[in-house]
């Protein structure tokens, strides 16, 4: 731990009591390194307040000392957003880990209110409980907290549809930049009084200012699911099954996840005794929900669609258990990645029309240029979202292969999926990782704007220093 501010670390103390403001090397370890071990950070204190209160006053003490602050929540993103520069160590961490209180569960307005520091899991079991489903999901929702989830406007497995973070927010209470709380908690699904300030925090990534607590909204709970995994041969059959699939029950699809032929071959390489099926062409991972007590007709209905398209590889989950096997088995592709030593990342997306034919371009590029590496290409392909990640060949060190070939490879995968009119980062957002790319791509009007704001919100800069724009 560096630095030397014990005036600013005693009124901390002060605020949230001695025991929340940390110093110690070993006891800060934890919240200065990010999920990937990209970025080791240094930070003058992290400081641990208890609700939106104390989280205003410690940033009206940080921003007094003229002292940059960095918010976390599950320390789950993949950008870096959440770690404190590697420099001076003179930023302060807030970790919102304890405003963990559920406000409130609204069963007939369907919204629920929990505190920025609840973990995802536990909205998802509040609602749960009352009988009402909260359908953000993704495989963090065990760590990653709400707050970081709509500082990141997270994504996940149910966007195509229930939509993004964005899509599921009625209200938001936000500590600004100079420790004036703006309460914006209002759980309407019609308020059109002027700039919606709510959507300008979510996706900022904490540098516009603090998330402290949300109104999210909660939707029936379905009582039917169907889990299918599909062998599609390609990428082309898998949008046609999507068509197929939405043309048939339309917004019952509630995940569309692709495979493709390499990702399974990284499963095959890293879990070779695994029991789930073992697909040997690219397959879709599909659900879809109802409901109601006679789950006949959907099954009828995804059955002939399945048929219209001669798909007969097909494995129905019959049980919970093999429902959950199926979806183990989507879930461990990041961790056969990290078993293998890793690998340059990408979380690109396309319009859905575009996404076969990026796949085919993108593939035969980084094989000619890097014959050997191995792919492992994966996602949310019914929102456009797919991860198109490169590992070193099999015979390479894998730490030198990202050290010497990473930015050439991200350059030529990002390039490509924004000259078809896509997007560089889907859902993962900027953090440290992808600021170049945003000022690469975004260059311009787009990017000045996006400027503006943030020197509107946060002329000095303290928000969450060298983080996104
Ligand atoms: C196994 C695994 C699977 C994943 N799957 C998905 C997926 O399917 N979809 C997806 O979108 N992401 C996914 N992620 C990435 C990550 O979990 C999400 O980005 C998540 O939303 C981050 O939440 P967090 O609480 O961990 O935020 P953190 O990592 O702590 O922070 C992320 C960013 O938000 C800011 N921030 C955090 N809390 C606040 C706050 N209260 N106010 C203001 N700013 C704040 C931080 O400063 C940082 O910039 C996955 C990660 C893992 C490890």
């Amino acid at each position: 731990m560096s630095g030397s501010r014990p005036a600013l670390a005693t009124t901390l103390g002060a605020i949230v009591g001695a025991d929340h403001v940390l110093t110690a090397t070993a006891a800060c370890a934890a919240y200065l390194v990010d999920e990937r071990g990209l970025y080791d950070g240094r930070a003058l204190a992290v400081v641990r307040p208890a609700d939106c209160a104390e989280t205003a006053a410690v940033v009206t003490a940080c921003a007094a000392a003229g002292v940059g602050m960095v918010a976390q929540g599950g320390n789950t993103g993949y950008c870096g957003g959440a770690t404190p520069g590697a420099g001076g160590g003179d930023e302060v961490v807030i970790s919102l880990e304890r405003l963990d209180r559920v406000r409130d569960l609204d069963r007939a307005g369907a919204t629920i209110t929990v505190e920025a520091g609840v973990t995802l899991a536990a909205v998802q079991a509040a609602a749960e409980a009352a009988g009402l489903l909260f359908p953000l999901a993704m495989g963090s929702q065990a760590s990653c907290r709400i707050g970081g989830n709509l500082s990141t406007n997270a994504g996940g497995l149910a966007v195509l549809r229930y939509g993004m973070a964005r899509d599921l927010t009625l209200g938001l209470e936000v500590v600004l930049p100079d420790g004036r709380v703006l309460d914006l908690l209002r759980a309407l699904r019609k308020d059109n009084t002027g700039y919606d300030l709510k959507q300008l925090f979510i996706g900022a990534e904490g540098t516009l200012g603090i998330i402290t607590a949300a109104t999210l909204k909660l939707y029936p709970r379905p009582t039917q699911q169907l889990t299918l995994l599909a062998t599609v041969g390609s990428p082309a059959r898998a949008l046609d099954l999507l068509g197929t699939l939405r043309a048939a029950v339309g917004d019952a699809v509630t995940s569309f996840e692709y495979l493709a032929t390499d990702a399974l071959a990284r499963l095959e390489e890293a879990f070779p005794d695994a029991l789930w099926p073992r697909p040997r062409a690219p397959c879709v991972l599909a659900e879809c929900s109802g409901f109601g007590d006679d789950d006949t007709p959907l099954l009828t209905a995804v059955s002939a669609a399945l048929d219209d398209l001669g798909l007969a590889d097909v494995d129905l989950a019959r049980s919970e258990q093999q429902r959950r096997t199926l979806w183990r088995m989507r879930e461990q592709v990041p961790a056969a990645e990290r078993h293998l030593g890793g690998s340059v990342k990408h979380d690109v997306t396309l319009p859905l029309a575009g996404l076969p034919e990026f796949l085919d371009h993108a593939r035969d590029a980084v094989l000619a240029r890097w014959p050997g590496s191995r792919l492992s290409v994966y996602g949310h392909f019914g929102d456009g979202n797919v991860h198109f990640n490169v590992l070193a060949p099999a015979d390479h060190d894998p730490a030198a292969f990202r050290r010497e070939h990473a930015a050439a490879i991200t350059a030529l995968v990002h390039d490509l999926a924004e000259a078809a009119r896509g997007s560089f980062s889907a859902e993962h957002g900027i953090g440290q990782l992808k600021r170049h790319d945003l000022e690469h791509y975004r260059r311009g009007t787009e990017i000045e704007l996006m400027r503006t704001l943030k020197r509107a919100l946060d002329p000095r800069g303290l928000m969450n220093p060298g983080k996104l724009c």
